[in-house]
């Protein structure tokens, strides 16, 4: 089966045979020579074609026209049609044919050069496609668009000194403000640098990424665990307090961390006396450490147990699921066992569903991603603000 490819270089030929007959030449062949008709370059090049030898006719095409500026653009037009169409080696053989050319001008070598490097990225060469970048980023009409590519580059690749220095530079380039990206970069640092427990460099890292506005609530939460992971429990309890006495979108992570940390020093006690506190200020937030603790099982707290059998019992849709008349009337322990069966039951169903959206593309995960894999765009997840349980509770009947 003859592909668009053969097509698209069968028009082109036609094209070419068309402006043969009327010019009588092509490319850069000689002034003096008569017009042919059907010229013999035009019926070898076709004949590729119909033998269904796409990469012959390529060739036999770029031979036959020779990179000039009346046949540049065509050649670009050409080189960009393939990359989209996915066909990456055509792509690059005919921006290599472009830079090959000897007399090209610095607008169009620049302009190849960010071609051919688009192809490289496309079929997953980095090493090269960020050499190119690279160049063009070091003075050029591509400039912006070569940074923000080695921007992508180094993200892909875990550089992140490097990606910090990129941004940098493209935020003076561009005027745009990076600062949200850039401190990413530094808590990927900071993460990078409390793996391998070297928490002094992992703390620095984490103050140049709080250093910017608007600040990344990341910052706060990767701090917190530095702290837990370098046995500073003390500031660890008041930085995920204060994330979630802030209310922010990052309670589901916070909470329970720490819980974890209040079990490990055996202090439950008081983090009882401070949930009670923090609900008595506020307490719209009963519903969302209810459903922080339903999605991560966490019970045996009274001051959590208590929002999870509120939050339950006020669903309509688990109502219908769980014969609450008859849970009333359990003996107290009767009904926090059944309550903890129904919240283990429930956060399994919950763990096995996406529980984070971006808010930019509606790209969605199980767990918190900082960097949306769809979109690229930084700290753009948010958690649903609930679980669906009654499509959960549909889908495991
Ligand atoms: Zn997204």
């Amino acid at each position: 089966m003859p592909t668009e490819s053969t097509f698209l270089l069968a028009g082109l030929f036609l094209l070419l045979a068309a402006a043969g007959w009327a010019l009588g030449r092509f490319g850069e062949r000689d002034l003096e020579e008569q017009p042919q008709p059907l010229n013999i370059d035009y019926l070898k090049g076709l004949n590729f074609l119909l033998n269904e030898q796409t990469d012959q006719a390529l060739e036999h095409f770029l031979k036959m026209v020779r990179v000039d500026d009346r046949t540049i653009e065509t050649h670009f037009a050409l080189g960009s049609l393939f990359r989209r169409r996915g066909e990456i080696d055509r792509a690059i053989r005919i921006h290599q044919n472009i830079i090959a050319r000897p007399d090209l001008g610095t607008e169009q070598r620049d302009q190849a050069l960010f071609s051919l490097a688009k192809d490289y990225l496309r079929a997953g060469l980095l090493d090269r496609a960020e050499k190119l970048f690279g160049r063009l980023a070091e003075g050029s009409r591509y400039q912006v668009e070569a940074l923000e590519q080695l921007c992508r580059i180094y993200e892909q690749e875990h550089e992140w000194q490097k990606a910090i220095d990129a941004g940098q530079k493209l935020e003076m380039l561009s005027g745009k403000s990076l600062a949200l990206t850039i401190a990413h970069y530094y808590c990927e640092l900071a993460e990078q640098s409390a793996e391998q427990k070297d928490f002094v460099a992992a703390r620095a890292y984490i103050k140049k990424a709080q250093s910017g506005r608007p600040r990344t609530h990341r910052g706060a939460l990767a701090r917190a665990a530095i702290a837990r992971d370098s046995d500073d429990s003390k500031t660890a309890l008041r930085l995920y307090r204060r994330i979630i006495d802030e209310n922010n979108y990052l309670m589901t992570e916070a909470l329970p961390r720490l819980v974890e940390i209040y079990r490990s020093t055996n202090a439950v006690d008081k983090l009882e006396s401070e949930l009670r506190s923090l609900f008595q200020k506020q307490p719209e937030m009963r519903s969302d450490v209810a459903y922080t603790a339903i999605v991560n099982n966490i019970g045996g707290i009274a001051a959590i147990d208590e929002c999870v059998e509120e939050f339950m019992l006020n669903d309509p849709t688990l109502g219908e699921f769980i014969d609450l008349q008859h849970l009333l009337e359990e003996t107290p322990e009767d009904r926090e066992k059944a309550l903890a069966r129904v919240r283990a039951a429930l956060s399994k169903l919950a763990a096995a569903t996406p529980r984070y959206q971006c808010k930019e593309c509606g790209f969605s995960s199980q767990r918190l991603l900082w960097q949306c894999p769809s979109c690229k765009d930084w700290e753009t997840q948010r958690p649903s603000s609930r679980v669906k349980f009654d499509s959960l509770l549909q889908r495991s009947l």
